[in-house]
C-alpha cells in the first residue's frame, strides 16, 4: 500500500487542451486524457492509497474505489508507483 496525491495541477489538466475528451478517461494521478487506458491503479480509502491485487484482496471491500487509469507520463514520473501499476486492462471495472 503507498500513499498518493493527485497532482496539483489536477484540475488545470482536466478542464484544460490536455483533458479527457469524448470516451477518454482522465489519469487519476494528474487528470490528463488517456485515449486507451492500458494502465491501472488499484485506489483505496478515499483514493488517498494505492494498493496491489493481493492487498486489495485482504482490505475492506468499503474503502475500494477499483481500478483508475493512469497515463503513461505519470509513470515515469513516479516510479515508486511501479509495483502498484496493473496492466491487464480486462480486469477494469
Ligand atoms: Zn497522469
Amino acid at each position: 500500500m503507498i500513499k498518493i496525491q493527485r497532482s496539483v495541477c489536477y484540475g488545470k489538466n482536466y478542464d484544460g487542451a490536455r483533458g479527457p475528451k469524448g470516451a477518454q478517461q482522465p489519469c487519476c494521478l494528474c487528470g490528463i486524457g488517456i485515449h486507451a487506458p492500458g494502465a491501472y491503479l488499484h485506489l483505496h480509502d478515499g483514493g488517498g492509497f494505492a494498493v496491489t491485487e493481493s492487498e486489495a484482496m485482504i482490505l475492506s471491500a468499503a474503502g475500494d474505489l477499483g481500478l483508475h487509469p493512469i497515463g503513461p507520463e505519470c509513470i515515469r514520473r513516479r516510479p515508486e508507483l511501479a509495483p502498484y501499476v496493473v496492466r491487464t486492462p480486462e480486469r477494469a471495472r
